[in-house]
């Protein structure tokens, strides 16, 4: 193991800085990772631009990075199921364990989450990071490392995709092809989604939609959410049975409502402006279910499986790949949003 623990850190808002931090030894029940890839997520790049994510404000040094896998480098006391070479994927919350919620299986919802990367809780974009072993998970030799970083966005569409009950035969809409959306398009077809539409204003984004396998891309032209409804319906060939917003944008949302078939579900996993209008009377008239998430719970060993049983395959999400020096060009990169993906390389002996 080195000595020097080379950390993207976050000092303010719009000055990231590469930094030695000491390395992280690990505690009771924890390991600690030599990182090998890391996603950057809109999060990571708003908090860099913004310094703050609604309440959630940077007010001290933060290391960015939550979509994350390494290799075990050591283990702390009372660690069974980790051993020294493992390599594993970060699940990046770790929850009190003992409240209702996480008592009740919903630990997404406790108070108390530590969440890699949302201030005040350092992330794991550095050369060495240590994290609660029961939220360390094998990967199997044949998924790799950027598959392992690559579950963290795919258990948000495990997570939405089951709060909007798709199964076999559902019609689907997704709103937004950015990496959430398309996420939410392979988990959709791997639970047995018939046809899945999915919008974009940016027909780029909506070819790679198409290549991964989305039947009726559409796009977004207008701001009248009604509009784009219709445009969807024609495309579909009917009402979809659940709607997956992931754009966050009020017109999308607004489309919905008016596209999801009466009795339906509308699961909102894009977070836009705190305060939007919608048509709320036309959905409680046709009874259509609105469903938020956050995040997810309990999807990490389904989004393992799926993808080491190669029911779904992440890898055309990767567009752009730096090391861990170049973390401030891979930060620019995402923020242009020209790719989907981008993954830093924490590991400098490994490819
Ligand atoms: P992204 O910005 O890359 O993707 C959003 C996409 O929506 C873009 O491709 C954009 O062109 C498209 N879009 C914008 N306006 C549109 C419109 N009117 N109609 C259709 N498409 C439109 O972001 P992402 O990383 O894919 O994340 C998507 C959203 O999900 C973000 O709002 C993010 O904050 C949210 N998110 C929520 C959770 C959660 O737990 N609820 C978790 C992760 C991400
Ligand atoms: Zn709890």
């Amino acid at each position: 193991m080195g000595d020097t623990n080379l950390s993207a850190v976050l000092l303010e808002k719009g000055n990231l800085k590469l930094e030695e931090r000491p390395v992280p030894k690990p505690g009771k029940n924890e390991v600690q990772i030599a990182m090998h890839s890391v996603g950057i997520c809109g999060s990571d790049v708003h908090y860099w631009v913004h310094g703050a994510i609604g309440d959630f404000v940077v007010r001290a040094p933060m290391i960015l990075g939550h979509e994350a896998s390494g290799t075990v480098s050591e283990v702390g006391e009372g660690v069974t199921h980790l051993k020294v070479g493992d390599r594993v994927a970060i699940e990046p919350g770790v929850p009190c364990r003992y409240c209702d919620y996480c008592k009740g299986g919903r630990y997404n919802l406790c108070l108390e989450m530590q969440f890699c990367a949302t201030p005040p809780v350092d992330g794991s974009l550095a050369r060495y990071y240590v994290h609660a072993a029961d939220f360390c998970f094998k990967l199997p030799d044949h998924v790799s490392y950027e598959e392992g970083a690559l579950l963290e966005p795919l258990s948000v569409g495990v997570h939405a995709c089951r709060r909007a009950g798709v199964t076999i035969g559902s019609k689907v809409l997704i709103c937004g092809a950015g990496p959430i959306g398309l996420v939410c398009l392979l988990v959709a077809k791997a639970m047995g989604a018939a046809q899945v539409a999915i919008t974009d204003i940016d027909t780029k984004r909506l070819e790679v939609a198409k290549q991964m396998g989305a039947h009726c891309p559409v796009l977004v032209k207008s701001r009248d959410g009604r509009e784009v409804a219709e445009q969807v319906v024609q495309a579909l060939g009917c009402n979809p049975d659940v709607t997956v917003e992931c754009s966050g944008a009020e017109p999308s949302v607004q489309t919905g409502i008016f596209a999801t078939k009466s009795g339906g579900v509308l699961v909102l996993v894009g977070l836009g402006p705190p305060t939007i209008n919608i048509p709320i009377v036309n959905a409680a008239v046709r009874e259509v279910d609105i469903r938020g998430i956050f995040r997810y719970a309990n999807c990490y060993p389904t989004a393992l499986s799926m993808v080491a049983s190669g029911q779904v395959d992440v890898k055309p999400l990767v567009t752009h790949r730096f090391s861990l020096e170049q973390t401030l060009e891979a930060f620019e990169a995402s923020k242009k949003g020209e790719g989907i993906k981008v993954m830093i390389h924490c590991d400098k002996n490994k490819t």
